[in-house]
């Protein structure tokens, strides 16, 4: 017979961590799933529940954890967006630290080994371009996003702390910008803002004139460069940056929504959020050399294959809005 293997995903209710857990449960996972529902949603994870192997733990992650031995633990319980992130940065904050704590505690106990999602605001707004993983950063540490970027930092560090200290075996990858099928339509990051925007009939808002960059990986993409991180070698820990070095401005994003979805939306203007990065785009020597990962769908593909998907989120039907030009 062969082993039961039991994985705990913290965020498992959000958009990566829902394709974590399935992914997880195709490999034949036990998958404990434990959220707070904060950017969560159910309707995620409903049509796992008739999957024996799965349950879902509805916890807060710096609380008590789910009791028995895991073999895996994904840390995704974070919000991610920043209007999501903001609206409690002293939580945001805690989240990141304690929940990390908690959850490195139980890898100790168990013997688990460990993913935290970290992240390209790690960089702030970077004066290395592209962004290498021994680049240090240019965080802010007393504005708007630091309760985000600074938590994550902490996190990071917790993770080396418990690596040296306690031996636990740690995989930290650095995520960029990630879109794909199952993000709340109301996530209120660009691609499902301009998305919806587009399909609903309503104005994209460019925000600071558009001209920033940043680089988008599509969703299969991404959880392919966490298994592959996941399950390498225990002397591999990271962090390795994980994301499509495909470079775009968020005007040329716009531009690229507007053509797709046959949408006659108007883009308006407004204001730059404070400490919003000027530049983002992942530099992926070290993923590709460890792992031999790169990402294989480019923007115009990712952004056709979630385009129906949002439609649907948002009671559109994509097919016969392209065919009246609505
Ligand atoms: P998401 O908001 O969809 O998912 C986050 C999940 O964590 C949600 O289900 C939320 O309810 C849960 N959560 C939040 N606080 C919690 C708490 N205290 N206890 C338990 N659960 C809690 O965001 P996402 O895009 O799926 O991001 C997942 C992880 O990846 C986050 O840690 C995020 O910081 C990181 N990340 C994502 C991106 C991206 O582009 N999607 C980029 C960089 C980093
Ligand atoms: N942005 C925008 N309009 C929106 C949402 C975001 O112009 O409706 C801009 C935002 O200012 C940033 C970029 O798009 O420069 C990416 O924002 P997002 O929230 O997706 O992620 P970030 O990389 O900033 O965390």
């Amino acid at each position: 017979m062969t082993e039961k293997r039991r994985a705990l995903v913290a965020g498992g209710a959000g958009f990566l961590g829902l394709h974590v857990c399935r992914r997880l449960l195709a490999e034949g996972f036990q998958v404990v799933c434990l959220d707070n529902l904060q950017t969560g949603r159910m309707t995620n994870i409903v049509p796992l529940i008739t999957d024996l192997k799965f349950s879902f733990v509805h916890a807060d992650v710096r609380g008590d954890l789910p009791d028995g031995d895991f073999d895996e633990i994904w840390n995704l319980a974070c919000p991610a967006s920043p209007p999501h992130y903001q609206i409690d940065p002293v939580d945001t904050l805690l989240i990141n630290v304690l929940g990390m704590k908690n959850l490195l505690d139980l890898a100790v106990r168990t013997g688990a080994r460990i993913f935290q999602a970290s992240t390209s605001e790690i960089y702030g707004d970077p004066e290395v371009h592209p962004q290498t993983e021994s680049y240090r950063g240019a965080v802010n540490t007393i504005g708007p996003r630091a309760c985000y970027d600074e938590g994550k930092r902490a996190a990071e560090t917790l993770c080396f702390d418990y690596h040296r200290r306690h031996g636990v075996e740690i995989k930290v990858a650095r995520i960029f910008n990630t879109y794909g099928p199952h993000m709340d339509p109301r996530d209120g990051r660009v691609v499902s803002n301009f998305i919806v925007s587009a399909l609903k009939g309503e104005p994209l808002e460019l925000y600071g004139g558009g001209t920033q960059t940043r680089s988008f990986c599509y969703v299969d993409d991404l959880i392919d460069g966490f298994f592959r991180l996941m399950r390498s070698d225990a002397s591999i820990t990271g962090p390795v940056n994980i994301g499509n070095p495909g470079e775009f401005t968020v005007r040329e994003l716009a531009d690229i929504v507007l053509e797709m979805t046959g949408s006659r939306s108007d883009i308006i203007d407004k204001p730059l959020p404070k400490d919003d990065p000027l530049q983002r785009k992942p530099d992926i020597t070290l993923a590709g050399r460890l792992l031999g990962w790169s990402p294989k769908i480019s923007l115009r593909e990712g952004l056709s294959r979630c385009i129906p998907y949002f439609a649907g989120e948002v009671g559109i039907a994509f097919e016969d809005m392209r065919a009246t030009g609505t």
